[in-house]
């Protein structure tokens, strides 16, 4: 059996491979965490900005989008905090030269004593059968007990450390758990530095004088500048939402694990308005629908789990990340946030301006409050890979490696083949291809033998594969093979269209997430 770490290796191989990520600029041997998606990535990426852009925009009345710029005027992001204290506490190791996040040290930390907890509440469920009280075995059992002591404590320092920032206290705590650089293995740690995360540039010609700009760190800024333009143009009453799909940039100290944590990459947020005091009511009716939204694509309900933060961000009452179990642990993917006002309020002390809503409803003007859902598309790209990928065995020995993307996230919908080369096939595909085609991306392929085509759309996750034989032409049948189950059936050339969209449309999965 091939381990976690193995697998998460051949999957990074087959998103090169197969044209859904490459490094960027890889003829000059990459830049580090920063992608570039290829022909079936840029397909994928694309299906799942879709189902969340309509997830947002077309059910829900009161959610309209916008497309706000990268640069924003710097005094943005003094006052949202990010100038001040958009910041990673960061440690060096001097013997590896190897650069750490402070704060993710201490957490892979407070995980080990986790898993040494876990591992023994497992060995003693084996023991104990179905008479097994996890609670009580946790309150009794020394050494257990002794790990749960040590993990609560630790925990409990590194919180009052983190709150306060405090940098002597972070690395103090490095240097009393013992903990050793990965690469080097000693603890020759240099002090905990602050290290801000935005990239700048300058914008202007050096004539008229330059100005420092940011390339932005969240999406979310665009929205909150923007909220009494779109308020009033689009005369919106709270609760209302705005939602942005765009680039961020973050210039991450440690840049591991392949797509998940990259310097570019993209953000999926909305922005949810809402009186004072009903906060709470919508944090948790997001929390749901986006939890649905998720489940909703069926890789399956148990690899989603809530994390609530215990350490809350300057502006936020509530949070939440949503994690997936990807092959690395349970990861957040998105994070649902109560912002309170602090936004609103911030721009209209940088500005001077006004922001304010006046409700008819209560006959009163009020500062609306936050509820946040920030999702990564390329983290969810990623999770979705991980759930999808499988090197399946198969009877008489052989393997295939078959993406189970949800059909109506695949790149390629349908792939039409003729069976064989000559007696008309290819010119009878062609045609059911020319008519596939304006509905579903489709692809035609008559090279190699029929198994070897399979194979290929097999591991670029294509839900189904229309052969064309010589039946197909005396009869006006062609064969759908369905590449989960590999099942093959018989259908007619006049219902293929309604048979495919039937599984592919995005219709359904919105029905789905809307009936729930
Ligand atoms: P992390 O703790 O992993 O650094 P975060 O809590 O800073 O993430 P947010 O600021 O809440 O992340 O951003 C919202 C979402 O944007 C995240 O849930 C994630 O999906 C995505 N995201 C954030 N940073 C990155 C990154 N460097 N690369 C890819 N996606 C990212």
């Amino acid at each position: 059996m091939a381990t976690q770490d193995e697998i998460f290796k051949k999957l990074i191989a087959h998103c090169k491979e197969y044209g859904f990520v490459f490094p960027s600029s890889d003829i000059y041997d990459g830049l580090s965490a920063v992608y570039d998606y290829g022909q079936n990535g840029v397909e994928l990426k694309n299906n799942i900005k879709q189902y969340w852009w309509n997830s947002m925009t077309l059910l829900h009345e009161n959610i309209v989008g916008i497309d706000a710029a990268i640069f924003m005027h710097p005094t943005t992001w003094k006052a949202s905090g990010h100038v001040d204290a958009f910041n990673d506490p960061l440690i060096d190791n001097r013997d590896s030269k190897k650069r750490y996040r402070a704060d993710v040290l201490i957490e892979d930390q407070i995980a080990k004593y986790d898993e040494k907890i876990n591992k023994e509440v497992e060995k003693a469920r084996k023991r104990f059968g179905d008479s097994f009280d996890e609670e009580m075995f946790k309150q009794t059992n020394a050494r257990v007990k002794e790990h749960i002591e040590k993990r609560d404590a630790l925990h409990e320092r590194y919180s009052v450390a983190m709150n306060a920032m405090d940098l002597n206290e972070l690395k103090q705590i490095i240097l009393d758990e013992e903990i050793v650089c990965p690469i080097s293995g000693t603890r020759n740690w240099t002090d905990v530095r602050q290290f801000n995360l935005m990239f700048s540039t300058e914008m202007g010609s050096t004539a008229d004088g330059t100005m420092k700009v940011y390339l932005r760190p969240e999406t979310a800024q665009g929205i909150f500048v923007n909220f009494l333009n779109v308020q009033k143009t689009g005369r919106m009453k709270v609760p209302f939402g705005i939602a942005q799909i765009g680039k961020a940039f973050r210039n991450e100290i440690v840049a591991r694990q392949f797509i998940f944590r990259m310097r570019e990459f993209e953000q999926m947020e909305m922005q949810f308005f809402v009186r004072p005091g009903e906060e709470m009511k919508w944090f948790e009716h997001w929390k749901q629908f986006r939890l649905r939204w998720h489940k909703a694509l069926g890789l399956g309900d148990h690899k989603y789990r809530f994390h609530d933060h215990e350490k809350l961000a300057h502006y936020a009452n509530a949070a939440t990340d949503i994690e997936f179990e990807m092959p690395f642990g349970f990861k957040e993917v998105e994070g649902i946030h109560s912002r309170t006002n602090f936004d609103l309020s911030q721009h209209a002390k940088y500005s001077g301006k006004k922001i304010e809503y006046f409700d008819p409803e209560l006959n009163q003007s009020y500062t609306p409050y936050v509820i946040e859902t920030s999702i990564g598309v390329d983290r969810m790209f990623l999770s979705i890979m991980c759930a999808a990928y499988e090197e399946q065995q198969l009877e008489g020995g052989d393997v295939r490696t078959v993406l189970h993307l949800p059909a109506v996230l695949a790149p390629v919908k349908v792939a039409i083949l003729p069976l064989t080369k000559k007696d008309g096939l290819p010119e009878k595909a062609r045609e059911i291809m020319n008519e596939l085609k304006f509905k579903f991306k489709a692809q035609y392929d008559e090279k190699d033998a029929i198994g070897k085509r399979y194979r290929r759309q097999d591991a670029i996750g294509t839900p189904f594969c229309v052969t064309i034989d010589h039946d197909t032409l005396t009869d006006g049948t062609v064969t759908v093979r369905d590449r989960d189950t590999m099942q093959q059936e018989r259908i007619a050339i006049a219902e293929l269209s309604n048979y495919i969209d039937q599984r592919v449309n995005m219709q359904n999965l919105y029905r789905k997430l809307m009936a729930e």
